[in-house]
Order: structure tokens, then C-alpha cells, then sequence
């Protein structure tokens, strides 16, 4: 069973919304600093592992320098994620510039940054060699497409992907880059995504351990590193388990004993990119009632919208929800919990057994800490909320102001 509790009570959160007004996000300093450790700890067993954090799950500056504090680099796709890395002082190999459909200043922000450039195309070598020129150490996305039959919900089968190098493209890309000045390769691929089956992970681990060996018997490029990417899963739903991290770090150590050194690529190192995992759970969107509705269905309509959370709208993905003291309450009521977009599916619940809502309560919608804010936008000429950051002192800052319509008129003339 997922624990649903959260970091604070209902006389601590309405103090924190005298002074910050809801809707907004609010990211747990001390379970984000725990979990990232116990994550590091449970890939100990590894030669050399680290953890790129996928800055898009949570771009916000201090959720960054939290993590690179305790040691992550950070996982880039676009140039907004370079510049947001560089000015939180993570440069050089901490970053990882995972991107696909790549423009040319992107690959050259990235190779001025000296972060490690993780190719999408093979067309992108010559692309990258034209445009930036091809850099010393040079990763490799590779899509096993019929040769791995998973399916996800979010990343679907990866014959129908638009990610990485084919399996015979993977050889022919290192052994090309290999002629083109790279001294020192990554091999990376992405096919789970909100896993907690861990063993899904772990035949990414596998299939890439496989494919490392595979290309040095076949091009003598000996593999420096190998990305597992993100993907994990967490338990957005209440009697879901959390992955058993320390058991997943167990059995990727096992499978390198077992593929990596008879391969001859000891030491090799083992990097992720998870960006859920880390944060998802440690963050929740904080919000007010301000309507009851009741025609064929009841609704409860809040002060938040699908602009602050896209996930339910998006993939009819489940958010457990608290009512604000009423957490023992009997949940008696059906309700569909609505913003105010003029969309029908923007529905952060639908038909959820609930306590009886009044207008004013605060509900908080769980496990919002990654793809929560950050997928947000302005449709409806709906503004994005704030996000704060509960202390382990029990302090709160303001990390990003809530949008104001200043904000939203300030790319158009009147
Ligand atoms: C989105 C993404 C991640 C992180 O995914 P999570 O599901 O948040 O772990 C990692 N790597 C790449 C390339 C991604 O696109």
C-alpha cells in the first residue's frame, strides 16, 4: 500500500495559504533530499552510477540545486533545459542532452556547456558534425523496435516510436563516430514509462548490457557508459506498491556481473535519467473549492485547472485527492472534481468516492512533484499557479511566482 500522507495538516496549510493563495504546488525539501539519497544508496553496488535528473518532470531552479547538492547531473531536451542547468551551476558531463528533432543551437549550446550529447538520428551525426562538431564523448539512443514486445500506455510500443537508432543503425552510428574523432561512447534507451514493474528496468538493463558487449565483439568501441533513462513508475494510486528500489539496485548489479565483465567493459558505468521517481510523490497541488454543482452528476469545482495539472486530462491518469480535515471522514459522496476550463475533460477526479465537499475546503490532489506544473499552459487565457517549497525547518518559499495576466498579454500588442 502507497503512503498518502502528506507533509503537513490542515491548521499548517491554511497558515501557508494566508500568505501564498491557492491553487498552487508545494515540493517537500526533506522527502525529495531523502528519496534521492536512498536511490543513490541502492545503486551503490555499482562500479559508478548517476542519476541525471530529467529536468522536465520539475524545471524549477531550487528543486535542481537540491539535487545537485546531493550529486545529480541533469537530463536536458531542449535549450531552456541547457540554460536552466547552466545557471544553476550543473555544466560539463552532469549534463545529459537527451533531445530528438534536435535544432542546430541546441547541439551547440550543449557541446559549449561540455554536457554529454545523446544522439536521437543517425542523420545526427552528420547533422551535429556540420553544426557543432562531433565532441569526444558521444551517447547513443537506440530503439529496440520489434525486438523488445513491451507496450506502456505513455511510450506505447517501440516499433511506433519516433525515438533512437535502429538496432543495425546502433553499430553503424558507433563505428562512424568512432571515425569522426569520438574516443568514448554511451549507449541509452527509454521504453517503460510510469513503471513500477521493476523488473522492466531491469531488461533495460539487460538489453543494453547485451547491446554493449554486442558492439564491442562486433566494432571494438568498448561502451563508458550506459543510460537506463527514466520510466519508473511511483504508486499514484493508493494500493499500489512503490518499486523496491534497493532490490532493483540488487538485481542491475547482478546483471552486470553477469553480462558486463565477461564482456571485457568492467569498469563501466551506469547512469539514470529519472525524473518521476525522484520527485513525483513530493509535491502535490494545493487547492480551494469555490463551487457545488449538482444536474446529472455532482461536481465539485476548484480554484485550480487542467492548466496546473494536464496528467488526468491528458492520459486519464488517477490522483488520489485529500479534503483538508476530513481525511477520517466516510467517503459518501460520488463527485467529479472540475476546473474551470471550458473543456469537459478537465476533470482532476471522475465519479471519485469522496467525504462530502463544501465550497471553501481545501483539496489537495497528490503526487504532483513531476509532469505536475511543468506540463502546464495558458489555454482559456487560464494563468499557471504558483510553486512553493516546504522546508525541513518548516519554512516555505515562493520558488515561482503564480503567472499574472501581465504575463500571459505580454507577447501580443493591443
Ligand atoms: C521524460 C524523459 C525522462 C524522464 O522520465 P520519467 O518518467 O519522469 O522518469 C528521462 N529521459 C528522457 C529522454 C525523457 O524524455
Amino acid at each position: 500500500m502507497a503512503d498518502k500522507k502528506l507533509p503537513f495538516t490542515k491548521t499548517e496549510i491554511e497558515k501557508i495559504i494566508e500568505k501564498y493563495p491557492t491553487p498552487f504546488h508545494i515540493y517537500d525539501a526533506r522527502a525529495i533530499r531523502e528519496n534521492v539519497r536512498r536511490f543513490l544508496k541502492a545503486f551503490s553496488g555499482l562500479p559508478e552510477f548517476k542519476e541525471y535528473y530529467a529536468v522536465k518532470a520539475c524545471p524549477n531552479p531550487a528543486i535542481l540545486r537540491i539535487l545537485k547538492d546531493l550529486g545529480c547531473g541533469a537530463d536536458c531536451s531542449s535549450m531552456a533545459e541547457l540554460i536552466l542547468a547552466e545557471r544553476v551551476g550543473i555544466t560539463g558531463e552532469n549534463i545529459m542532452f537527451t533531445s530528438n528533432d534536435t535544432p542546430a543551437a541546441e547541439f551547440q549550446k550543449a557541446r559549449d556547456l561540455g554536457g554529454i550529447i545523446n544522439l536521437d538520428d543517425i542523420s545526427h551525426i552528420d547533422f551535429l558534425k556540420k553544426h557543432a562538431g562531433i565532441p569526444e564523448i558521444i551517447s547513443i539512443r537506440y530503439n529496440p523496435g520489434p525486438r523488445r514486445a513491451g507496450s506502456n500506455v505513455i511510450i506505447g510500443n517501440p516499433e511506433e516510436a519516433k525515438y533512437g537508432f535502429t538496432y543495425e543503425q546502433t553499430f553503424e552510428g558507433c563505428a562512424r563516430l568512432r571515425d569522426l574523432g569520438a574516443r568514448r561512447f554511451g549507449l541509452h534507451s527509454f521504453i517503460i514509462s510510469n513503471d513500477i514493474e521493476r523488473s522492466h528496468y531491469l531488461e533495460t538493463a539487460r538489453m543494453l548490457f547485451q547491446l554493449a558487449a554486442e558492439i564491442k565483439a562486433k566494432t571494438g568501441v568498448s561502451i563508458e557508459f550506459v543510460n537506463l533513462s527514466g520510466g519508473l513508475g511511483i504508486p499514484y494510486r493508493p494500493d499500489q506498491e512503490a518499486v523496491d528500489i534497493e532490490a532493483l539496485g540488487r538485481e542491475i548489479a547482478e546483471a552486470y556481473d553477469e553480462l558486463v565483465r565477461p564482456a571485457g567493459l568492467h569498469p563501466m558505468k551506469i547512469f539514470a535519467e529519472c525524473g518521476r521517481y525522484i520527485t513525483g510523490p513530493y509535491g502535490c497541488l494545493v487547492s480551494t473549492v469555490l463551487h457545488k454543482k449538482n444536474i446529472y452528476r455532482e461536481y465539485v469545482g476548484l480554484d485550480a485547472c487542467m492548466a496546473d495539472l494536464m496528467r488526468p486530462a491528458l492520459y486519464g491518469s488517477y490522483h488520489h485527492i485529500t479534503v483538508m480535515g476530513k481525511e477520517t471522514s466516510p467517503a459518501t459522496r460520488v463527485y467529479d472534481i472540475t476546473g474551470s476550463l471550458c473543456e469537459n475533460n478537465d476533470k482532476f477526479a471522475i465519479q471519485r468516492e469522496l467525504p462530502e465537499i463544501e465550497p471553501g475546503d481545501i483539496v489537495v490532489i497528490h503526487d504532483t512533484g513531476a509532469h505536475g506544473h511543468a506540463m502546464g499552459f495558458n489555454y482559456n487565457g487560464k494563468l499557471r499557479s504558483a510553486e512553493l517549497l516546504l522546508e525541513e525547518d518548516g519554512s516555505v518559499e515562493l520558488i515561482r511566482r503564480a503567472e499574472t495576466l501581465e504575463d500571459y498579454f505580454a507577447t501580443v500588442r493591443f
